[in-house]
């Protein structure tokens, strides 16, 4: 099984940070995605099974998204669509005006329509729902004191055709023809949200829940 680690936007790509600039997008999907290829590559799925994980974009500067898909499909079409899988690493963000916003949570997106990725979407989500577990905790509180508004969750989900992931049509789930997801790890222009980002409690969750869900995927799905 090759899993593809995508890793969302660019050194070059404008605006993408924290209000105070101490996250950047870039640095931190890059971080995730580079600690979770590692992960994977360290773990098998069972005696049999070992995992084949890659990066799809080594560089910091932006790769575009018809590049990206065409690195992705190259594997697909080398290893067959049915042996690969593309996982997105992306920070979410209420706004684009560098101001702190009252969004938070972590979700994760497919293309339209019922395919194998909501079914990687789905264990992805679970193991967020159990990794997140601390982050979870403290959300009440923190929202308590402001740093949410009273409509935010902690696992945010589109649950009306049955399954937690939000669906949207992004190039990358489009355009990719093995199961491709996008997952948002929290709001990095969210105060509450970037602290826990920015910590190494924080991100080590955030590598191992992908590792899990993308683990439990291909016990529970690939045959
Ligand atoms: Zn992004």
């Amino acid at each position: 099984m090759i899993v593809l680690i995508d890793n969302g936007h660019g050194s070059d790509t404008p605006g993408k940070c924290s209000p105070d600039r101490k996250l950047k997008e870039y640095l931190k999907s890059r971080e995730i995605a580079r600690r979770l290829v590692k992960t994977l590559n360290s773990r098998m799925v069972n005696a049999k099974t070992p995992i084949e994980a890659h990066l799809l974009v080594e560089e910091d500067k932006d790769i575009s998204l018809p590049e990206r898909c065409r690195r992705a499909n190259a594997y697909c079409d080398k290893y067959g669509k049915e042996n690969v899988l593309l996982v997105s690493i992306h920070c979410n963000a209420a706004g684009a005006d560098g101001k702190w916003k009252s969004a938070g949570g972590w979700c994760v997106y497919t293309s339209p329509g019922r395919t194998k990725a909501d079914d990687l979407a789905t264990e992805i989500w679970k193991a967020a729902d159990e990794g997140l577990k601390d982050y979870k905790e403290r959300f009440p509180f923190l929202q308590a004191q402001g740093a949410y508004d009273s409509r935010q969750k902690p696992m945010r989900a589109d649950w009306s055709d049955g399954d937690p992931d939000y669906e949207a049509r992004f190039y990358i789930l489009v355009h990719t023809k093995c199961p491709a997801v996008l997952t948002e790890s929290l709001f990095q222009d969210n105060k509450a949200d970037c602290d826990f980002l920015l910590s190494e409690e924080g991100t080590k969750a955030i590598v191992e829940l992908h590792a899990n869900g993308i683990i439990n995927y291909i016990k529970n799905h690939k045959k």
